[in-house]
């Protein structure tokens, strides 16, 4: 038996969650269930699982549970920047490995961007959640703007439009003045997470897929060629299971000393009123990236999106024990302040309504963990920081993996090599800790 050593422990609200309509959850499981496929985590990869199994079988029974709320885990917890476009967090610029992989990766993010599409269609999804509307890599400093015209160069030679903004158009765009240039890319979606999230989970049930929520999987066991999956208040007898969980696959042993657990932190204001946005001006939704990777994400959102506010997203921590603090929320939380202030001191004065904490998994050497990994139990996990995309292509190729079906999408996740050994801790969490300290400070103006 494979007991849950860990369960996710959220840190501050699920912002995206908060500011849209209260609805109830669904309820936890209570009593025994048997089902062809169980799915562990729903979040961009389990619930893209459970869509991706019912489109190629129809029949199958599939059975989602997620230990918390729809949307109150890291898929709620987001910036909402769904990319098209090679965007690799290790590197200065975003440039990816080199043409022919960056082709691959942007292809298959885009077929990732296609399939939620067509769920947003098929499930009259609010198309304020899934705004098609591209993003800026915005810059604030010459360097910022030299990052900017690399990327601009890549981008160039792998055949992707991108334009570059002045001061002016940014301004136009964001109303603010930090920004001295700008990246524009058309292909991105900007998603308003939460309710993207909890609208795929409303359309899987009304497709009969059952989504158990507040369903802690406690420990996954063996029954003869079936799992049995524990929770707190029943059991799941599963011929196959798709762990989504993310991270806390190492929870289950799994990938053990494999996987990174960051933690990135952001802050949401209240509600903008009419002074505010006056003084603001800009555009009523715009997302900007930081030209370096390490720099601050900013977010305009519009009432259709759950209210006009702007979304400030910086300060990275490794945590190996998947446990923000407060401590260290409340750290974050001042930088986000004053990140804003430094963008918008027209309006530094409006409070932030909500920061919260939101947990990453990452790998050494950037693979995916998708695979199967005993017999009938496969793993969509580690969504490398862009789980929008790549952790709805990670539970796509599980389930083409599962049901046999030989897609490129799987064939790319299993082609990649084991995740790297990491350096035993607190080697690694001294280390990681320091460099991301380091290449904060480097992107303190972007
Ligand atoms: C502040 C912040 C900003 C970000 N911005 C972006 C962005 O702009 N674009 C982007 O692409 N990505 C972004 N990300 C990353 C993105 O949120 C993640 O990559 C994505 O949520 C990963 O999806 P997932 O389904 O793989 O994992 P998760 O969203 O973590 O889902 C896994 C689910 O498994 C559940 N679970 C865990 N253990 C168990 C168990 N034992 N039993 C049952 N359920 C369990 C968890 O509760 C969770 O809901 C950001 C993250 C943060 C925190």
């Amino acid at each position: 038996m494979r007991k849950a050593e860990r369960l996710p422990v959220q840190r501050g609200p699920a912002a995206w969650n908060a500011i849209l309509p209260a609805r109830a959850a669904s309820a936890p499981l209570d009593g025994n269930l048997r089902v062809d496929v169980a799915i562990v985590g729903g979040g961009f990869a389990g619930l893209s699982a459970a869509r991706r199994l019912r489109l190629l079988d129809p029949t199958l029974t599939v059975t989602v549970l997620e230990a918390g709320a729809l949307a109150e885990g890291a898929s709620g917890r987001n910036s909402g920047f769904m990319i098209d476009l090679p965007h690799d967090l290790q590197s200065d610029d975003y440039a990816g490995k080199g043409l022919s992989a960056d082709q691959e990766m942007t292809a298959l993010n885009r077929s990732a961007i296609a399939f939620a599409r067509d769920a947003v269609e098929d499930y009259a999804i609010d198309p304020a959640y899934f705004d098609p509307a591209g993003k800026i890599n915005g810059a604030a400093t010459e360097t910022g703007r030299k990052l900017n015209v690399s990327y601009a160069e890549h981008l160039t030679a792998l055949g992707e439009a991108n334009e570059m903004l002045d001061a002016k158009a940014m301004q136009a765009v964001t109303g603010s003045r930090h920004y001295t240039s700008g990246l524009y890319t058309p292909g991105t979606v900007m998603l308003q997470p939460a309710g993207y999230i909890r609208a795929l989970g409303a359309g899987l049930v009304r497709d009969g897929v059952r989504v158990c929520e507040n369903t802690p999987v406690q420990a996954l066991d063996k029954a003869g060629p079936d799992w049995v999956l524990t929770t707190p208040k029943g059991k799941v007898t599963a011929a196959k299971v798709i762990l989504a969980n993310n991270g806390h696959l190492e929870s289950f042993g799994f990938a053990k000393r494999r996987l990174m657990h960051v933690f990135l932190y952001a802050s949401m204001t209240v509600e903008l009123d009419k002074a505010a946005l006056s003084r603001l001006g800009g555009q009523p939704r715009w997302g900007v990236t930081p030209s370096d990777p390490m720099g601050t994400t900013m977010r305009r959102i519009d009432t259709a999106q759950g209210g006009n506010r702007i979304v400030t997203r910086t300060c990275a921590s490794y945590l190996p024990g998947m446990v923000a603090s407060q401590a260290g929320l409340d750290r974050a939380a001042k930088v986000h302040r004053r990140k804003f202030a430094d963008r918008f001191p027209e309006i530094a004065d409006i409070p932030m309504a909500y920061s919260w904490a939101g947990h990453l998994c990452l790998t050494w050497n950037g693979v995916a963990v998708m695979r199967e990994l005993e017999p009938g139990l496969f793993s969509a996990c580690a969504d490398n920081g862009l789980g929008t995309v790549r952790s709805t292509l990670t539970g796509i190729a599980a389930a083409d993996l599962l049901l046999d079906r030989h897609s490129a999408t799987a064939a790319h996740f299993l082609a990649e090599a084991e995740p790297q050994k990491l350096v035993p801790s607190p080697f690694a969490e001294i280390g990681a800790n320091l460099y991301f300290q380091w290449k904060e400070w480097r992107a303190r103006d972007e």
